[in-house]
């Protein structure tokens, strides 16, 4: 049988395209995509002419992810890509992935860029430890429990988010974790990349003269020790009023 290769592609600049990807893209029997239109535009700027471009994506990936499992089986290098960055990471993959692993079938990473760990890496926040949260769900109830899940974590916090939600997420964040420090990665790669520090208010009123256009990515202090601590003494005392009652 053949392999499944996932290919990471650029987050907006082409020059981050490794050789590696360019190679097994060119080689592979069929190239599984998120949005063909896009992958070609990509494909075409690397001289790549695909034998078989298939369409990979959150609609289709429940008929068409044995689909490509079959061809594999029966002997072809499957390379998958998504839109942007990795495969599988806030993209279409892992179901795939799983698939495959359930087949006996190679899953072989070709590494690239990513906007999350890059946006990690330069936003002076601790590397040491951190929670990758990807977008946060829509609704308010949602969102309140995802961040109390992470409320006491020391390790930085990691998100996506669109333009259009950015304003409404650092409301969120804000209300639900305090006014921690904050840096926004915005259009890491591109023409117009920027970053902005700062606490979550000073972001807030940045934005006001400054209105949200472009890809970001939150990277957020996480919880303090005294926080940690906090909660700490919290489980404390409950364990001792249980215990008074017992
Ligand atoms: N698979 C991708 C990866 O590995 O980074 C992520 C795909 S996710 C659907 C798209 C989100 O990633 C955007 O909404 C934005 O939050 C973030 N993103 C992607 N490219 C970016 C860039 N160049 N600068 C900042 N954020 C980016």
């Amino acid at each position: 049988g053949g392999s499944l290769y996932l290919v990471g592609t650029p987050i907006g600049n082409l020059e981050d395209m490794t050789f590696r990807a360019v190679r097994i893209l060119k080689e592979c029997d069929i190239i599984a995509a998120e949005d063909t239109r896009q992958t070609r535009k990509l494909l075409t700027h690397f001289e790549i002419t695909p034998q078989l471009l298939f369409s990979y994506h959150e609609h289709n990936k429940a008929a068409s992810g044995p689909e490509l499992i079959r061809y594999i089986i029966e002997g072809k290098n499957l390379a998958l890509v998504s839109d942007a960055g990795l495969p599988a990471i806030s993209d279409p993959g892992s179901d795939l992935v799983q698939l495959a692993i359930a087949e006996g079938i190679p899953v072989i990473p070709i590494p690239g860029p990513n906007a999350a760990l890059s946006a990690l890496i330069v936003s002076g926040l601790s590397t040491e430890r951190f929670t990758f949260i990807g977008f946060l769900p829509r609704d308010r109830k949602d969102v309140q429990s995802v961040l109390s899940s992470v409320q006491y974590a020391q390790g930085t916090l990691l998100m996506y988010e669109s333009p259009h939600r950015i304003i409404k997420t650092l409301g969120f964040l804000l209300e639900f974790l305090g006014n921690r420090r904050i840096v926004l990665a915005r259009e890491l790669t591109k023409r117009y990349e920027e970053m902005v520090r700062g606490s979550i208010e000073d972001c807030l009123e940045w934005m006001g003269d400054h209105p949200p256009i472009g890809e970001y990515v939150l990277v957020l202090e996480g919880a303090s020790q005294e926080e940690e601590q906090k909660q700490k003494d919290a489980w404390w005392q409950e364990l001792s009023l249980e215990e008074h009652v017992t």
